[in-house]
């Protein structure tokens, strides 16, 4: 089960010198010209980092014959196709995912343990990417406090910036700030997120600049918003969408003022009961949107104009919001991904138009996958459900009384990890390890959880695989709780429509990891590779330092 973790180090040594061989043979005996300075890296004149918010592997798949060439499945035929890439890590949720993606680790060494989680220093509940210490930039809300300060470790973005002494440009986009933040690093130039609510507009934080550029307030006080706030009806005839389930059916969420989930979404006559520019971001034009404002950002930003690489990290956040109201087996879902291939198609073009065909480098991930809607699985008679948290946290405390004589233990449950008092513990002169497993054992009666872990198992052993090898993954010692539950597979904590994510299950980790362009070959693998693999892929190709907490392993085989 677990090694002891000196020899699991020199392995590791072992493992990532023999992969530097095979990288530098593959070159020459491919026949690449050698040059002394630059023998074993490309220079692409852009970097383009893709992020499709709660991208499913098999929507790639299931939606194939939807798909037009020249967008997923140019990533495909002409790239590299990683078809057994996942998390390995728990939760697995956007912040981390993000974090993960361009750090090349996992929270266990980044420190982006959650979207949100319960900060044991200074006892509140933090978000990944809040920082009051700094300002908004193009909004009078404080939806622009923000900066990457909770992540401890530097992104790929950030080596590449150092490697060309500041020259090389970052620019991160994403509808949701922290899509945008954390893969932006801490040297970023920009990082981009959009405002909805009653305002419509792309924002910052001063951690960045003071002032919004010439051409972002351009692309505000223009009508390329706006121009989506129509209804949102199929791209192609729903008829044709025989890989969704029916359009109306009592699995899905509604907007408010909606008395059924089906075509045509009419975001208009739904605009003012629903926070107005934020259905835009829970409809698909949301990717438009994101799509619009990168393909504004390669002339406004010059990326990828002369000889040293650029990076844009572009994160398209509203496939997370549909999936999370209509679900997994949606017609919007599948809607969603037939016009996103739309989108990506525009963007790939513009990226030929104004960097040139074989002059860019892209990957496409996502930052978590989900899970089918457990009420449609149980309708199916596959075992599925919800958790109920009530009678959950009623037995807990029922316990915690007879058993300490106090029920004040836990400061915080967060994340699927429950965090307990210490200094309660402390002053009822009781053991924190022993507290640990009692209340662990306590919550493994209850039908919903499949498995308990304690700090205490965390620190001491070495995982090397399955369920356990992911939690710990996602265990920091200085922030993650004293007890981890896993629910059973196919058991979510949220409601009875929609899918979610955020366990360590297959479902949620198993997502797309594509690369393509400059320096990419064509091909495949069924090899597992993992999420922190991909900011070393790509620091080896680009032949720049790895980011400093780095643990995952470049994968050889998308090189040409
Ligand atoms: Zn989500």
């Amino acid at each position: 089960m677990y090694k002891n973790s000196l020899s699991l180090l020199l392995f590791a040594i072992f493992l990532s010198c023999n992969t530097f061989n095979t990288v530098a043979q593959k070159k020459s005996k491919n026949g690449i010209k050698v040059e002394k300075s630059d023998h074993i890296s490309v220079s692409p004149k852009l970097v383009v980092g893709i992020v499709v918010d709660q991208m499913r592997y098999d929507y790639l798949t299931r939606f194939w014959n939807h798909y037009e060439d020249d967008g997923f499945k140019r990533l495909v035929n002409g790239g590299f196709n990683c078809k057994n890439n996942h998390f390995n890590y728990a939760p697995t949720s956007t912040g981390p995912g993000h974090t993960s993606i361009y750090t090349g680790t996992t929270p266990a060494t980044h420190g982006v343990i959650g979207n949100n989680w319960y900060d044991k220093e200074t006892d509140q509940v933090v978000y990944c990417a809040s920082d009051d210490s700094f300002n908004s930039v193009g909004t009078t809300t404080d939806a622009g406090k923000m900066s990457p300060h909770r992540m401890i470790v530097t992104t790929v973005t950030d080596q590449l910036r150092l490697h060309t002494q500041m020259r090389g440009k970052t620019i991160a986009i994403a509808l949701k700030d922290r899509g945008a933040v954390l893969p932006g690093g801490h040297t970023a130039n920009a990082a981009y997120w959009f405002h909805g609510m009653g305002e419509g507009n792309w924002i910052t934080s001063t951690f960045y600049m003071n002032e919004l550029p010439n051409w972002v307030n351009d692309f505000n006080t223009s009508n390329a918003v706006e121009e989506y706030e129509k209804p949102w009806t199929t791209l192609k005839d729903i008829n044709t969408y025989l890989e969704s389930g029916l359009d109306n059916n009592k699995y899905e969420g509604l907007f408010s003022g909606q008395s059924t989930p089906t075509f045509p979404h009419d975001l208009p006559s739904l605009w003012n009961t629903n926070n107005k520019y934020e259905l835009i971001k829970a409809s698909p034009y949301g990717n438009s949107i994101t799509a619009d404002f990168a393909i504004a950002a390669l002339d406004g930003e010059k990326l990828g104009v002369d000889t040293i690489t650029d990076f844009l990290a572009v994160s398209f956040s509203s496939t997370d919001y549909v999936g999370h109201k209509y679900g997994v087996n949606s017609k919007e879902i599948q809607d969603t991904y037939v016009r996103l291939d739309r989108d990506l198609a525009r963007l790939f073009k513009a990226l030929d138009k104004k960097v040139g065909e074989n002059e860019y480098t892209v990957f496409l991930t996502a930052d978590h996958a989900a899970i089918h809607v457990p009420a449609y699985l149980k309708d199916q008679r596959i075992p599925a459900g919800y958790v109920e948290a009530g009678s959950l946290m009623k037995k807990l405390s029922e316990f915690m009384k007879y058993k300490y004589g106090t029920t004040d233990l836990i400061k915080n449950i967060s994340n699927y990890q429950l965090f307990l008092d210490h200094d309660v513990i402390n002053n009822l002169d009781m053991q924190l390890g022993d507290v640990q497993e009692e209340i662990a054992r306590e919550l493994l009666n209850n039908k919903d959880i499949d498995r308990v872990y304690t700090a205490r198992q965390m620190w001491q052993n070495e995982y090397t695989e399955g369920i356990p090898y992911i939690l710990q993954k996602g265990y920091n010692q200085k922030r993650s709780g004293d007890i981890l539950m896993v629910l059973k597979p196919g058991t979510i904590s949220y409601s009875v429509t929609g899918s979610s994510h955020g366990s360590p299950q297959i479902y949620d980790t198993h997502v797309p990891l594509l690369f393509y362009g400059k320096g990419i070959r064509k091909g495949s693998t069924t090899s597992r590779t993992e999420i922190p693999d991909i900011a070393p892929t790509i620091s080896v190709l680009l032949g720049i330092a790895f980011p400093n907490g780095a643990t995952g392993t470049p994968i050889t085989k998308v090189y040409k």
